[in-house]
């Protein structure tokens, strides 16, 4: 059995981003850009009026001869002569010698004539052209998640694609005689499968929204099968339950006669001790223990931060954060703990509920709080690691 820094280690050899793909920026969102993102325009792409007003030559008058207007929009190369001035409205483009607007608020106009009431500094309300950026400048680095005002910025620049690396594709494979769909009636001995919707969600979570899900029965015949295929077919595989070593956990053997090469198999923690890592060529699997906290737990610790580094990821684990413990915390297994807990203002509370069948503590949790496995107790006011959740 090895350590959760040896589990992690081992991990971390696999973290390497996926393909590098184009994809149209509209479609991107969530992905990590690949590649730096060049600026094919200035932008703004003209000298542009940022005020409903009046452009004009800066100067020590306040009066000037009123010769036009100019809407946003018209694209009409204008100049102006000293002493005068244009009507001019936000997002206009500002005639090539003025260099000030004037808001409307602060001026009177008289016979044709700009009178200026308030007179603003020289090259107020004028945004110069690639005041934001210039032509051929880095839009955006590599690295940049694509979230939703940086998918507006690009779009903005007139991009229409971007180099991005390519998603995994992930299956998980439920296994489980006693697992029904929820809807479904419930007899005697039967559970609701939960884990599907958890792991699922998760993914979608860090933006894997394709995933393939099989359900089987415990017989050997049937997991060999599916694990065959989703080998096949999958970049990542996630399997639920039948990994510990009860008479019908079938999935350690069928893994292997499936060529499928272990890289670790149980994890020094609790919970998820049976927890099962390797690949097939370049397919890799993750084994998860059935036990829906279990499952959870080795999902945001190990399966995370694999497929956040696959997409491209630069921090691509949980941020691991310093609180003070609330209470006294006892660690009797010599074991990594991962408490489903809460923190508030920097302190850290274990929740009630802890067994790994349980998922009520972690669906009010905040964060795992991170024992280390030869820590006995951890005293109150004494300072704690926790992953941090949400
Ligand atoms: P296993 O790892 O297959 O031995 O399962 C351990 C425990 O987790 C058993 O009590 C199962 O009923 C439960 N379990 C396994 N898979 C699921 C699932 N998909 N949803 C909810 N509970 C599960
Ligand atoms: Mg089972």
């Amino acid at each position: 059995m090895i350590s959760v820094s040896e589990a992690i280690q081992h991990i971390e050899n696999y973290c390497i981003p996926s393909i590098i793909i184009e994809k149209p920026v509209q479609k991107a969102l969530n992905y990590v850009l690949a590649e730096d993102v060049v600026s094919p325009i200035n932008m703004p792409p003209f000298k542009q009026s940022s005020m409903d007003g009046y452009a004009f030559i800066h100067s020590k008058k306040e009066s000037y001869k009123l010769v036009g207007e100019i809407q946003a929009g018209n694209s009409k190369d204008t100049t102006l002569e000293e002493g005068e001035a244009v009507r001019i409205f936000t997002g206009a483009r500002v005639p090539n010698d003025a260099d000030t607007v004037v808001m409307q608020e602060h001026v009177k106009i008289e016979n044709d004539y700009l009178l200026i009431e308030k007179m603003p500094k020289k090259s107020t309300n004028v945004r110069p052209l690639g005041e934001q950026i210039k032509v051929g400048e880095i839009a955006l680095e590599k690295g940049t998640e694509l979230n939703e005002a940086a998918i507006g910025f690009l779009v903005g620049l007139g991009i229409l694609k971007v180099k991005i690396y390519k998603q995994p594709k992930v299956s998980i494979l439920i296994t489980g005689n006693e697992l029904k769909e929820v809807g479904e009636e419930l007899k005697a001995g039967e559970v609701y499968d939960s884990n599907s919707i958890t792991l699922k969600l998760a993914l979608q979570q860090i933006g894997i929204k394709k995933v393939r899900i099989t359900k089987i029965k415990d017989t050997f015949k049937a997991t060999k099968k599916a694990i065959k295929k989703q080998l096949e077919k999958s970049d990542v595989v996630l399997i639920s339950g039948g990994i510990s070593v009860g008479d019908y956990d079938f999935v350690k053997k069928s893994l292997e006669e499936n060529q499928a090469k272990e890289v670790f198999y149980k994890v020094n923690q609790k919970p998820g001790k049976p927890l099962w890592f390797g690949h097939k060529e370049d397919t890799v699997v993750f084994a998860l223990p059935g036990n829906p906290a279990s499952s959870l737990s080795c999902f945001y610790v190990y399966v995370l931060p694999f497929l956040k580094a696959k997409l491209g990821h630069v921090n691509y684990h949980l941020p691991r954060l310093k609180a003070i413990a609330k209470e006294d915390i006892i660690n009797i297994h010599g074991k990594t703990l991962f408490l489903k807990g809460k923190v508030d203002n920097g302190i850290a509370k274990p929740l009630k509920g802890q067994a790994s069948s349980m998922l009520k503590s972690f669906a009010i949790s905040n964060s795992l709080l991170l024992i280390p496995e030869n820590k006995e107790t951890i005293k109150k006011g004494e300072e704690i690691t926790y992953i941090k959740l949400r």
